[in-house]
């Protein structure tokens, strides 16, 4: 077996593993990176990138429906899903390509194989040619699968998971969404736009649950007036197929008939058959890589960052977690922190979320003003018709520090951005409010959430003074 050596070794070319190897080798330093299937993980093949290719399909035929409330007449509006599918893989193929030139202009090595630890240092990789690799640092970006439950396994057939489900090339009449995380979510808004009748069964008391009780309220309704059943509190307890159909089995409730079901029930960690006790390499009863906040794992010169690690599973820290791992190879000490840290659900609408919600703030014992503005009340969300949602700033009363932001509606993925960049940076709401927002834009939104939290609004009427 041919024995290569290198400073770093990444295992894993997902957002994680691929940026911290762009970074390692940024810096001078000799970098592999090991990647068994296609480049870019979960992220660009199966996650990230094929659902918000699909959805922005539906977003167009989402718009082309409203023509008419723009004075704009079309005739019969109708869609190929299978064109649309094959948009999305053209797409993917796309950016893998670009993906792999960066990759190699940046003089790194990419070997192809499935990696396995053989001691702390080595590590063995069977691909075409097995290649053993010795290195002095090693990074472990091995991400996360589709969840399997043995009750009701998935044909991929019929009983989809969320990245057989991006393979179809029909919409299913009927589709039972089993889960309401925001996978779950992010595909009912996709197949409800498309004409799809949507079942969502979920077994927490609300869906969303992760993203407090506003966001999820708000989510339902707005589900509901699409036509999507929303069915919380439901356990689900079997599949059966009945003709061309399936039948949902539910815990002390009628079944669910419906022609598809889709099993996003959350993500099982890659961390198995890899040889981490050969390595020494700690991992927890759900096979998450245990790290402190220098993505360092119990053994010397072994980091482990994004999904493998079981925090936040989001692919933004993944690839931040990698700089801190590749920066913390290379001798720097750095840490990560994790209290500025967006989440976009692509659902239509949007819903957008960084920091503390009010119920948390008050929770850690800050005292916390909340200011919410409704896109109602705005001049571009009235020019354009998406008045739907609100920006909501929570602030801390006593230091006016920004602790936590929420936007549901038309561009909340964008719009996050900013508040980002203000809780991480400790930012005051005067210096949103302060800051001049162009005009009509719906980033005004914030200065006026802002103003809101200090009972100052501009754009809608003052609170009734007391007595
Ligand atoms: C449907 C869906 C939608 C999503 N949408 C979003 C979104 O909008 N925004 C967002 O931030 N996140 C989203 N995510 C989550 C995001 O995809 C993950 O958080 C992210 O991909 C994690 O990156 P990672 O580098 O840790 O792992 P992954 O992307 O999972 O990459 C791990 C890589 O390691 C490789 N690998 C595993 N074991 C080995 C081995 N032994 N040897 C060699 N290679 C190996 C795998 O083949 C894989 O390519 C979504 C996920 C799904 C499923």
């Amino acid at each position: 077996m041919e024995r290569q050596q290198y400073e770093i070794a990444v295992i894993g070319a997902g957002p994680g593993g691929y940026v911290a190897a762009i970074k390692a080798a940024q810096e001078g330093r000799k970098v592999c990176l090991i990647e068994r299937g296609f480049l870019g993980g979960s992220c660009l093949n199966v996650g990230c990138i094929p659902t918000k290719t699909l959805l922005a399909n539906a977003a167009i035929y989402h718009h082309i429906a409203r023509a008419e409330e723009f004075g704009i007449t079309t005739g019969p509006v109708s869609f190929d899903y299978a064109k649309m599918k094959a948009r999305k893989d053209g797409v993917l193929e796309k950016m893998r390509k670009s993906l792999e030139g960066l990759l190699l202009s940046n003089g790194l090595t990419i070997i192809r194989g499935d990696a396995e630890f053989l001691s702390p240092r080595e590590i063995k990789v069977k691909g075409e040619n097995s290649v053993l690799i010795v290195a002095d640092q090693t990074i472990i970006a091995t991400g996360s699968e589709p969840l399997n439950i043995p009750a009701f396994p998935c044909d991929h057939k019929r009983i989809f998971n969320s990245s057989s489900m991006l393979d179809q090339t029909v919409v299913p009449k009927t589709l039972a969404i089993i889960g309401g995380g925001y996978i779950g979510c992010e595909f009912a808004s996709l197949y409800a736009e498309l004409g799809c009748k949507v079942i969502i069964l979920e077994a927490l008391p609300t869906i969303l649950m992760a993203q407090g009780k506003t966001i999820a309220e708000t989510l339902t309704r707005a589900f509901q007036k699409k036509g999507i059943d929303v069915q919380t509190g439901v356990l689900v307890e079997g599949i059966d197929t009945v003709g061309e159909g399936l039948s949902i089995r539910l815990k002390d409730k009628s079944p669910v008939a419906c022609d598809a079901a889709l099993v996003s029930v959350g993500r099982k960690i890659v961390s198995s058959n890899m040889g981490l006790e050969k390595a020494g390499v700690l991992v927890d009863s759900k096979g998450a890589i245990l790290v402190n906040d220098k993505m360092e794992t119990n053994v010397s010169g072994i980091y482990a960052i994004g999904d493998v690690t079981g925090k936040f599973m989001l692919a933004h820290v993944a690839s931040h977690q990698g700089i801190i791992a590749a920066c913390n190879a290379m001798g720097q000490g750095v840490k990560m922190h994790y209290n500025a840290v967006p989440s976009v659900i692509f659902t239509m609408p949007e819903i957008a979320t960084v920091g503390m919600t009010f119920e948390q703030a008050q929770e850690a014992g800050y005292s916390a003003a909340i200011g919410k503005f409704p896109f109602q009340a705005l001049g571009k969300s009235v020019a354009t018709l998406e008045t739907e949602g609100f920006a909501q700033v929570i602030v801390d009363r006593k230091t006016g520090k920004i602790l936590g932001a929420q936007v549901v509606g038309h561009e909340a993925s964008t719009l996050i951005a900013e508040m980002g960049l203000a809780i991480a940076n400790e930012l005051t709401i005067e210096c949103v409010s302060d800051t001049i927002h162009a005009h009509p834009t719906v980033a005004e939104a914030w200065m006026e959430a802002a103003l809101l939290a200090n009972d100052t609004p501009l754009h809608l009427p003052p609170k009734p003074k007391k007595g």
